[in-house]
């Protein structure tokens, strides 16, 4: 079995990767599942919740290898290392997700172990799970593996842009530029390789770039949390006066 594939993008590049799908859902056997647990609002503009990721066959295979994933890891492990040994993967860049992310430090630790006995395959991602990385992967990483920190989710606010690489989608090439950031358009391995930090300019898929409404992710994520804690420090004020009418918290809604 071909547990790694190009898609068009990578091709162009002799890039190879390996995908899960999007976010959340159900497996067929009607478990459910989240492969972007730190996805924030990303999720309501993910290039890979739309057009060809959604077609049944491209769906059924990203949950099919969750699937295996998730239920039998060392098998799937000794499966990747297996492939992984064949002569085209010598010196070949991987993409670990151009959909899903490192959904479970077990299964984090699993691609670790990978990277460490693959040392001849260059490994690369893009990732939301910053604890789990400060955690697993950073006192110690492969020397074959690089990743960018992308903003859009839920742990944005522990990304330190001056420590960190860090990858931000914006509305457009032109507001990379003016931000001073550094566009990855020509080659994705920009976004691990480039100067830093990096934009990447948003998908042209109309809904969701209404939905991005011109802001880029970083800003969209901080307006969300924003929101969120002054929701918060509202309902906590409110419970701590006794007063939980609703309406009570100030809370226009
Ligand atoms: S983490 Fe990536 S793949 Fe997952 S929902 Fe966000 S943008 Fe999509």
């Amino acid at each position: 079995m071909t547990l790694l594939r190009q898609n068009r993008e990578l091709k162009k590049l002799g890039i190879w990767n390996w995908s899960l799908p999007a976010f959340a859902g159900k497996l067929p056997d009607g478990r459910n599942y989240n492969a972007c647990p730190s996805a924030g609002v990303c999720a309501q503009a993910c290039y890979a919740r739309n057009g060809t990721y959604l077609f049944p066959q491209v769906k059924a295979r990203h949950q099919d290898n969750l699937r295996w994933t998730m239920d039998d890891l060392p098998g799937w492990q000794h499966a990747m290392l297996a492939e992984l040994s064949r002569k085209r993967f010598i010196d070949a860049w991987v993409r670990i997700h151009d959909s899903g992310d490192f959904y479970s430090r077990a299964y984090l630790t699993a691609w670790l172990e990978i990277m460490r006995a693959r040392q001849r395959t260059r490994f690369y991602a893009y990732t939301k799970e910053v604890a789990a990385f400060r955690e697993l992967v950073e006192p110690n990483p492969p020397r074959n593996f690089w990743w960018v920190y992308s903003y859009g989710g839920t742990q944005d606010s522990t990304l330190d842009p001056t420590v960190d690489r860090v990858a931000d989608v914006f509305p457009d090439d032109q507001s990379i530029a003016a931000a001073g950031w550094h566009s990855q358009e020509d080659s994705d391995l920009l976004a691990v390789l480039g100067p830093a930090p990096v934009g990447i300019s948003a998908n042209n898929i109309a809904r969701f770039k209404a939905r991005q409404a011109g802001r880029r992710w970083s800003r969209w994520q901080a307006g969300v949390d924003a929101a969120r804690a002054a929701r918060g420090t509202s309902t906590r004020s409110a419970a701590a006066t006794g007063d939980t009418r609703p309406g009570a918290s100030g809370d226009p809604r």
